[in-house]
Parts: C-alpha cells; structure tokens; sequence
C-alpha cells in the first residue's frame, strides 16, 4: 500500500528550514548497508549486516522521499552501501522517477562503486538518471583489488562505459590515501579529464570502526593539492553545490576537479543536505549522533502526518556544525559511512 500523501493541518507544503536559516533541498537516502566491495577506508573485512527485517521496505522508502518532495526536497542521491546490490532497486527508482516527471524533482542520482552499471546503465538512463558519482579510487587493478579487498577494476571501468553510452555523465570520486594512491592522483585526473569525467578528491574521514590505524591512511588533501599543484595550473571555481566540495579548473586538462575536505574545512554555513539511512534514521548532520526515527512514525500509521511531523521536528534540530576530530583513537562518529551513505 502507497500510503497518500497528507499534511498536518497547518503545516501544507512549508519548506523545511533549519534554525539557521538552510533551506533542506538535498535529500541522500541510503538503501542498504550492505556492499559487494569492502573498502579499507570504509568497511571492515568481516561485517555484521543489518537483519533486513530492519530495513525500509521499497515503498516506505518511495512514501519518505514523497514526503521530503512535498517539503520542498529538489534533489535526492540513492546511495549506501552499495545501492544497485540492494533487491529490486530499479523498482524504487522507477517510483521515484515520476517525480521528475511531474517537475517536483530537479535531479535523480547516485554514488556507486560501479560494479553494477554495466547491468543497470541504460534503465537508469530511461529513468532520467543524468549523472552518477562513481567511487574510483586507483587505475591499478592490483591496488585496487587491494583497497576493495575484492574488487575487479575491469568491471568498473566497462561499468563507467556502460554509463557513458548510456548518456550518463559520469563523475569519479576518489579518496585520497597515504602511501595508496598519492602517487597517481594526477595521473587519474588526466584520464578522468581526458575523457570528459570531472574528478573530486575526498579527505578520509573517521567514521566507524576499520580495521588499521586511520591516521595512516590520511592524506591531508592540502598535500595533495599542493603536489597537484607542481604539474597542473588550478584556478578556484565559484561553483558551490551547498556540500562540502570546493572546485577548480585544470588548465591542462581543462576539467573540474572538487576537493571534499571535511577535516580541514568548515563547509556547514551553506549545508542544505539531511541523511537518510537504510533502518529510517534521519541523520541530520553527517558529523553528529543526532537523529530522528522515521521507520516508526512510518509504521504508526499509513497515512503521513506523523512523519511529516517527525521530519519538521527533527529539521529544526540541525545542528549548525560538525565535529571530526582525525587524531582521536575512536571514531568520531561510530557509524560507518556505508550506514549514514556517503
Ligand atoms: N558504495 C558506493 C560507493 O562506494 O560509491 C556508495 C556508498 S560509499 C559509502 C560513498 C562514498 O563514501 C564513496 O565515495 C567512498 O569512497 C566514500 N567513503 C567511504 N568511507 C569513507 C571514509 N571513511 N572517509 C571518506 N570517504 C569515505
Ligand atoms: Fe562499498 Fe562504497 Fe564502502 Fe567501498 S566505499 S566498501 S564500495 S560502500
């Protein structure tokens, strides 16, 4: 059952705005927690996955993202986990496609690690998928078999061209990592350039438990940028997406390289993002523990007011700044990036 759309008296169609004045427009949903891959950075080798009698049906996660369109929600980014491994996902995005029919959405899309486009590419594309951040972060199959513990770099790199032909711009993203793929940064970025891809570079960030030491595996992407620097002319780019990426042009290249640089940066003054998990926590800030419960509120009842009001309630508690710390022995956040989404 779709439950139908409704809205507490009083309350029809008010955007959601935080304490401090953000508009919400961007709305990340991760679908699972689970992943073919498991990346150094971000999973540990054995995983506890979630029971999926935990997780949001495909119809609640339709009915949650409706609700958040009606509040003025412009963009949503399917992520996990790795999104295209959850069962039946094309059904979810087929939901979620009409609101791009109906103009209530600007953009559809994903961050996927890629191994999965080759099947998916072209329905995605029939659905109105435009773009998609694929996760890359080495050329070198043996590097990357061993930042994936598994991984197959053939598959995503025919999964990438499966896109391309498929009329979906593709983005690579890549997390910069001590003494992995420092020395190939630039190289990437003129093959991701040389074939019209922008490419962002992402700081480790310290969430959940790995296993290894975090502090080893973190490249300040200063650093980086500062090397990047010796064979590329970057010039700063005004583009601001309202996250934490910082652009530039490549003169060489004449791409777009972002730089996601959380530990380093304060990018929350213009945050207009909230995250949903796989299990219906809204996590507010990426950064913080705070979060609200919407799996109840949707299985309360079928109509909508209750997570209508949860999702009000929960938006005026944004918090207005996170809070890494990269040296602390622990996490900062104990939760793992494939849980939150990335
Ligand atoms: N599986 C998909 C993928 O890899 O694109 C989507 C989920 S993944 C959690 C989303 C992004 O988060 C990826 O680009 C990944 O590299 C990044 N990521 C995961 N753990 C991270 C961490 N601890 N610090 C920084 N980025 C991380
Ligand atoms: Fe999987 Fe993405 Fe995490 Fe890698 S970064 S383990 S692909 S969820």
């Amino acid at each position: 059952m779709w439950g139908p759309r409704t809205d507490a008296p009083g309350n029809a169609v008010a955007p959601l705005i935080d304490p401090f004045q953000r508009a919400i427009t961007y709305l990340r949903i991760s679908v699972t927690d689970r992943c073919d891959l498991r990346c150094v950075y971000c999973m540990a080798d054995e995983m506890q996955f979630l029971p999926k009698r935990d997780l949001l049906t495909l119809e609640e996660l339709d009915r949650v993202c409706g609700v958040f369109i009606d509040r003025g929600v412009r963009k949503l980014r399917i992520t996990g986990g790795e999104p295209l491994v959850r069962r039946d996902i094309m059904h979810l995005f087929r939901r979620l496609s009409r609101h791009l029919g109906t103009g209530a959405l600007d953009e559809l899309t994903l961050t996927t690690n890629g191994t999965q486009l080759g099947r998916f590419a072209s329905e995605l594309a029939d659905l109105g998928v435009r773009r998609v951040n694929v996760s890359l972060d080495t050329l070198d199959p043996d590097k990357f078999r061993a930042v994936t513990r598994r991984g197959d770099l053939g598959v995503v790199l025919d999964g990438i061209a499966a896109a391309r032909r498929a009329g979906i711009k593709v983005k690579i993203n890549a997390v910069a990592l001590k003494g992995v793929n420092e020395d190939e940064i630039a190289d990437m970025i003129a093959w991701a350039h040389g074939d019209g891809m922008d490419m962002t570079l992402i700081e480790v960030m310290p969430l959940g438990e790995i296993e290894g030491d975090r502090t080893e595996q973190f490249l300040p992407l200063s650093v980086a940028r500062a090397r990047l620097e010796t064979r590329y002319t970057l010039t700063p780019l005004p583009d601001r997406t309202g996250g934490p990426a910082r652009y530039v042009r490549v003169a060489e290249t004449g791409g777009r390289l972002g730089f996601i640089t959380p530990l380093t940066h304060n990018f929350c003054e213009s945050c207009n993002r909230v995250r949903l998990t796989c299990t219906g926590k809204l996590y507010m800030c990426l950064g913080q523990e705070d979060a609200a419960d919407l799996r109840a509120a949707l299985r309360a009842s079928p109509d909508n007011d209750l997570v209508t009001q949860a999702i009000v309630e929960a938006i005026s508690r944004k918090p207005k700044g996170h809070d890494f710390v990269i040296e602390r022995a622990k996490p900062a956040v104990p939760r793992h990036m494939s849980v939150t989404g990335g």
